[in-house]
């Protein structure tokens, strides 16, 4: 199977990327470096996450050449607006030493003052529209977001990043995506947000019907559902700081599931979100200022 997505602008993403959302600023380069030498090519980071340095740091430092390496990165809410986010592109091109970013998104919808959002959104467009990256897209835009985004915009966007994982699939917001050839990626794609506080019960790694399938291949759990979006089409970006992990996750082009597999996993959604409710985003309760350096 092809590891690369085309975008719905031409340009080649590779599917399965690496994530740093939590990731301490300090461990950042160590955990990209070993995500570059274990073969992974798309990082994704954002300014909000505090660690857009260190993932700048471990390219450089790879010795790869800057066009083998997807960069994608978010702008915060608090930098939304056209000269805003015209400027949080120079913030986090700073931060991770580039002249270019590959995936440059809006990291949430502002559902409240969508005005704002879409003069964030003709900035991307602006940069587009210049070369300084190389696709646009959004993140956490539910379906009415993304038809008065279509509405008012020209570009329509490469990718929308999502929570999507075997416990929360949202069908929709999939579905929506594929009308418009908007890649869905989903974020906590092997369910992390289902056992950050640590309670088996919720968490996806311990479903048993994840690790039925898992034990036929002589995989993990985290492989199985990363082979699930890979095989439905969608782009992942698991995170880890552990070495074993990082390259346990990228370990999963040597087995395919069924498609009574793939329809198992889907039916293990149980509708229930682990991140915020996108339609309560507000820069009131989640607003924060994104450093110059
Ligand atoms: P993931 O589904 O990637 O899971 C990560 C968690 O699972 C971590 O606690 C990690 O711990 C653990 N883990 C990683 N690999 C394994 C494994 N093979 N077996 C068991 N446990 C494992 O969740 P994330 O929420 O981190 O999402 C991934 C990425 O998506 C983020 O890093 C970020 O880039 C993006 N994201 C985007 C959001 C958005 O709003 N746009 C929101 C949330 C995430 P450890 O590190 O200790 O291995």
């Amino acid at each position: 199977m092809n590891n690369t997505i085309t975008l719905n602008n031409g340009v080649e993403m590779p599917a399965l990327g690496f994530g740093v959302f939590q990731t301490p600023p300090a461990e950042t380069a160590e955990a990209v470096a070993t995500a570059l030498a274990t073969g992974y090519r798309l990082i994704d980071t954002a300014a909000a996450y505090g660690n857009e340095r260190g993932v700048g740091d471990a390219i450089r430092a790879s010795g790869l050449a800057r066009d083998d390496v997807f960069i994608e990165t978010k702008v915060w809410i608090s930098d939304y607006g056209y000269d805003e986010t015209l400027h949080a592109f120079e913030k986090s091109a700073r931060k991770l030493g580039v002249d270019a970013i590959d995936l440059f998104i809006l990291h949430q919808a502002l559902p409240g003052e969508f005005e704002r959002t879409i003069r964030a959104y003709r900035a991307l467009e602006r940069l587009l529209a210049d070369g300084q990256v190389r696709a646009i897209g959004v993140s956490n835009f539910m379906p009415a977001h993304l038809a008065s985004l279509l509405e008012q915009t020209e570009v329509v966007p490469a990718v929308n990043q999502v929570e999507v994982h075997p416990y929360f699939t949202q069908p929709l917001v999939q579905a929506v995506d594929a009308e418009h050839s908007i890649v869905t990626q989903a974020w906590s794609p092997i369910g992390g947000i289902t056992s950050y506080r640590g309670d088996s019960s919720t968490s996806t790694f311990a479903d048993p019907a994840i690790l039925a399938i898992a034990e036929k291949y002589g995989k993990s759990a985290a492989q199985v559902m990363l082979r699930w979006h890979l095989q439905e089409g969608r782009s992942a970006i698991p995170k880890s700081v552990k070495p074993e992990r990082i390259r346990e996750n990228f370990d999963v082009f040597d087995f395919e599931l069924t498609g009574d597999e793939l329809r198992q996993l889907d039916a293990l959604d149980r509708g229930v979100r682990g991140g915020p409710e996108p339609e309560a985003i507000t820069l009131e309760s989640f607003g924060r200022d994104i450093p110059e350096d």
